[in-house]
């Protein structure tokens, strides 16, 4: 995936009149709901952005308003944020807009309004397309509403998004794994893996406090973002993010639950190890091989605190090769070459 250069424009709570039980969006964003983000404030953010140093000028620019529900916004709300962009976009300085929202609040009138105004990516909060989970999550919407937006935005010529949420209340392994089937075929462009953490002053908090809901493990966590995003990769669908952006808004949040700041590194050593692991199975004893990674890759290849190192030692895998660092090879994946 060309990814591009990211604008972050927040939009906390502004428009959404629901109160999912996981979301704290105000303290996350560390914005208050009285303070709504104004039009010349948009500009200031893209001009300060544009400004920045970047390495790599040849990548595109995204602006991209972040949380709360886009399309659930009055509509000249929307038109004044959106328009506050679009000098940006005319003169070529930013090349794409994007946003999220529910997708509940997506349809083909709407879809009209994106497009006329220049916005290119739309992403949803799928969260699971289990209508139990749905509601023991307090969505408000439908799995099949999720599938009706992904199919109207595709047709519509736009990139879909979905975020998808693991460990939600009601979620079972079953439930997951239809949602993650049932997502694969509906070919969003990209995903987005978040597991669900539990935040101070969210209807999860009281849940938690009285007991009634148990978070996953960071160990559960992981295994089941990695399996997703194994599962997303077999079918072609990029995984943009796994895990919220860490930060101090979140991490003062933080009540429980399987909260790493690393913890898509932690799915991708993971995720190492077992393609590791799968091509030294067919090695003789006795034999040694050349294992080639990118270079960029190293600590992904040792996992943090090198426990992918010390799981190939116990397994006695260790000396069966030789590293080999190569620039050119593929992010996260591993080749093998006999000899070393
Ligand atoms: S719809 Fe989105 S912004 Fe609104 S409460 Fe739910 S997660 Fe938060």
């Amino acid at each position: 995936m060309n990814t591009p250069f990211i604008i972050p424009v927040f939009i906390p709570h502004q428009g959404c009149p629901h109160r999912c039980i996981f979301c704290d969006q105000r303290r996350i964003s560390g914005r208050d709901r009285r303070q709504p983000i104004t039009p010349s404030e948009v500009r200031t953010v893209i001009r300060l952005w544009l400004a920045r140093s970047r390495k790599n000028r040849e990548r595109t620019v995204q602006v991209a308003f972040y949380g709360g529900s886009f399309t659930g916004l009055p509509r000249p709300r929307q038109q004044e944020l959106l328009a506050a962009a679009a000098p940006f976009l005319e003169r070529g300085e930013v090349h794409s807009l994007r946003l999220s929202t529910r997708p509940d609040y997506i349809d083909a009138g709407v879809v009209a309004f994106l497009k006329d105004y220049g916005v290119s990516v739309v992403e949803l909060g799928v969260q699971s397309l289990d209508d139990q989970v749905l509601a023991a999550g307090n969505r408000g919407h439908s799995a099949q509403q999720t599938r009706d937006a992904i199919r109207l935005l595709r047709r519509s010529g736009l990139q879909v998004g979905a975020q998808l949420m693991i460990g939600l209340p009601a979620e079972t392994t079953r439930s997951l794994t239809k949602t993650v089937r049932e997502m694969a075929g509906l070919q969003p462009d990209f995903v987005r893996i978040y597991p669900v953490l539990v935040l101070q002053g969210s209807g999860l908090a009281r849940l938690y406090e009285q007991g009634e809901y148990r978070p996953l493990s960071l160990g559960a966590a992981v295994i089941r973002a990695a399996w997703m995003k194994k599962y997303f990769t077999a079918y072609s669908i990029p995984v943009a993010r796994l895990g919220l952006q860490p930060g101090p808004a979140l991490e003062n949040a933080l009540v429980a639950g399987p909260y790493h700041p690393a913890f898509g590194e932690l799915v991708n050593a993971r995720l190492m190890l077992q393609r590791t692991r799968r091509l030294l199975a067919g090695v003789e004893a006795g034999c040694r091989v050349t294992l080639t990674i990118a270079d960029r890759d190293q600590s992904v290849f040792r996992g943090l605190k090198s426990a992918n190192i010390s799981r190939l030692e116990q397994l006695g895998l260790l000396k069966k090769f030789t590293l080999c660092l190569d620039p050119s090879q593929p992010r996260q994946t591993v080749t093998l070459t006999p000899g070393s």
